[in-house]
């Protein structure tokens, strides 16, 4: 009899610098901690002469192998190549991103001694692959004999193409993704579920949501279970990274004055000096001044400077502007006053700075920031409340609670003279279905081309082309005459299709754009899968070897520490101690020489030194 498979729900917080992944048990949320005990795990992926790693391992080596240790893969999630954040952010990367066919980026790097390239979502995947890992040990579970309903957040501001390859990465890491929400809509639920009474009464929420990578602000009304979003804003690309980054060529530049030494080209040096200039970063937001400690940053000199909490804020005062300005420009969206915002929530790492906590503070005139959630977790939180919810899991308050996100930026077609006709404007609340009426421009057409794009600019070349596509056979007529359809449907992941129907031929003609570039063919998607298992395998396989190599190796400890005690040296035969000792040191240096053996070698010379070292157990 076949028996029914348990169904699990988390939720994951796929962080630029770090991810978090929470699960539903108990009638509770449980964020869970990783293999090295930490609740948020570095979105690192690195890949070395022997084996692929992943988070804590992955970043811990970053110093020796800088070249093959890929982090901030968010950044170029559905991001063309040739995207000028995408070109800035190269030059400070110490990793190689090339361009693909289609405009799209591509990683490459060593791996054990062949050269590989990844696409973002292939690396993205590895991540979540990940986090879907810490969930089931947690929950002891294996994928046999369970369903994992995952719900994954991405910042509001990710346009259709980010939303897509998150998607895409979600299918390619073998998770059940039931829904992509936004981070600020996902914080908002924890807020509204740690402080139940504001799940029941009405109130006006700002998310100020300032993570590694990304800005998000949003504003949303809580009510009686609702958590509706009024308005949304942010920047993709506006972060702590971007603070750290600062603050990088702060230095190489001092170095380059002081020291006549350019070590921007150096991808070793480079990577020491941001790791210290985000732990400088994190320090001056409890000290008014710290040090920037890198020993051997460069032809084995040290490196020592004194940076202030002063200092600091004027390097990045003009990010954090940014940031007040978009608090300003949601308010105005949401169509509010800052008095009628009852309560202004921090989310994201580098809400801890005490300037930027102080600007908005004054933005809301001294009013007080609830800091009382985790800004670290409070995102995975909602992600695996809306995930339980989902899931039919849950108490009463949960599954009658209704989440109405909007989309954050308007969505148009290209008509006469580049204008952007807007069929969906932003912050209309989805999921959503939009029709409007297009026609022709020029008499006895019979063809007629559809360009999508999204962007807030009156032009369509300033903004973002999400796809194409050519409506054809169209019975030739005066222009305007010929009429067609146009839908944009919008689905409750933010992702867009969009279709056209001729009316004026008679004939029903539905075509459905897929933007090529941004979303991946299925065959892909399949390709990309099993080279995923490939991997899966390998490390696997590489784990297995360690294993083995550490079972001998422990044994082989464990007899040297036997063969210290006396009463057991003594009842042995001289040629028979001897033996052992000279077997036990044999396999010590032949562990110590061999960092990766084959399983089977592990195995057959643990026989070996357990068949000589047996006459130890008799005694
Ligand atoms: P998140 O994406 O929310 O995990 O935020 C990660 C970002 O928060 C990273 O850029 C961290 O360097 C930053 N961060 C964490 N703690 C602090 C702190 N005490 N002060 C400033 N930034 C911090």
């Amino acid at each position: 009899m076949a028996s029914s498979k348990k169904v699990h729900a988390i939720g994951i917080d796929l962080g630029t610098t770090y991810s978090c992944v929470g699960v539903w048990q108990n009638g509770h949320v449980e964020i869970i901690v990783n293999d090295q005990g930490k609740r948020i795990t570095p979105s690192c992926v690195a890949f070395t002469s022997d084996q692929r790693l992943i988070g804590e391992a992955a970043k811990n080596q970053a110093n020796r192998n800088p070249t093959n240790t890929i982090f901030d893969i968010k950044r170029l999630m559905g991001r063309r190549f040739s995207d000028q954040t995408v070109q800035s952010d190269r030059k400070l990367w110490p990793f190689n991103v090339i361009q693909d066919t289609g405009d799209k980026p591509k990683i490459v790097v060593q791996y054990k001694g062949e050269e590989k390239q990844f696409i973002p979502e292939e690396l993205s995947a590895i991540i979540l692959e990940k986090m879907k890992k810490i969930a089931e040990n947690f929950l002891e579970c294996n994928v046999q004999n369970v369903v994992i309903n995952a719900v994954i957040t991405v910042p509001a501001y990710f346009n259709d193409s980010q939303r897509r390859a998150t998607m895409d990465a979600g299918k390619i890491a073998g998770l059940n993704v039931m829904r992509i929400i936004d981070e600020p809509t996902a914080a908002a639920v924890a807020y509204g579920f740690e402080k139940l009474t504001y799940v029941r009464e009405e109130k006006n929420v700002l998310l100020f949501d300032l993570g590694g990578g990304t800005f998000d602000v949003s504003v949303l009304n809580i009510n009686k279970g609702v958590f509706k979003v009024k308005a949304t804003t942010g920047d993709t690309h506006l972060g702590g990274e971007d603070f750290d980054n600062r603050l990088l060529i702060h230095f190489v530049e001092q170095i380059k004055r002081k020291h006549k030494k350019d070590i921007s080209d150096n991808p070793t040096s480079i990577r020491k000096l941001r790791s210290a200039c985000e732990r400088a970063k994190e320090n001056l937001s409890y000290y008014t001044s710290t040090t920037v400690d890198v020993p051997g940053l460069y032809d084995s000199t040290d490196f020592i400077l004194n940076i202030t909490q002063a200092r600091f804020e004027d390097l990045n005062m003009d990010l954090f502007e940014r940031c007040m300005g978009l608090v300003t420009k949601c308010l105005e969206d949401a169509r509010m006053e800052k008095t009628s915002i009852d309560i202004v929530v921090l989310v994201g790492g580098s809400t801890r700075i005490p300037k930027v906590q102080q600007m908005l503070e004054d933005l809301f005139d001294g009013k007080e920031l609830c800091k009382g959630i985790n800004p670290d977790e409070a995102v995975a939180y909602g992600a695996t409340v809306q995930a339980a919810k989902l899931s039919g899991q849950g108490n009463q308050e949960i599954l009658d609670m209704v989440l109405s996100d909007v989309t954050p930026l308007s969505l148009g077609i290209k008509v006469v003279g580049g204008v952007m006709s807007v069929v969906v404007p932003r912050n209309t609340v989805i999921p959503t279905i939009e029709l409007e009426e297009f026609t022709t421009d020029k008499d006895n057409q019979t063809v007629v081309d559809f360009e999508v794009f999204e962007g807030e600019r009156a032009q369509t070349k300033d903004n973002y082309l999400l796809g194409k596509f050519t409506l054809s056979g169209i019975t030739p007529a005066p222009r305007q005459v010929p009429k067609f359809d146009v839908c944009f449907e919008i689905d409750a992941n933010g992702i867009l299709n969009v279709s056209a129907q001729d009316r004026s031929s008679g004939q029903k003609k539905k075509i459905t754009v897929t933007n090529e570039e941004a979303s991946l063919s299925n065959d892909l998607i399949k390709k990309i899968i099993q080279d995923a298992e490939m991997y899966r395998a390998q490390d696997e396989e590489c784990r297995r070897k360690y294993e083995a190599r550490n079972t001998l190796e422990r044994y082989a400890y464990c007899m040297k520490n036997a063969m210290k005690n006396k009463s057991i040296t003594e009842a042995l035969p001289f040629a028979t101690k001897i033996g052992i000792e000279d077997e036990i040191k044999e396999t010590l240096s032949w562990v110590e020489d061999n960092a990766l053996p084959e399983v089977a070698e592990s195995i057959s010379r643990m026989d070996d030194l357990k068949s000589i070292c047996a006459p130890i157990d008799s005694i």
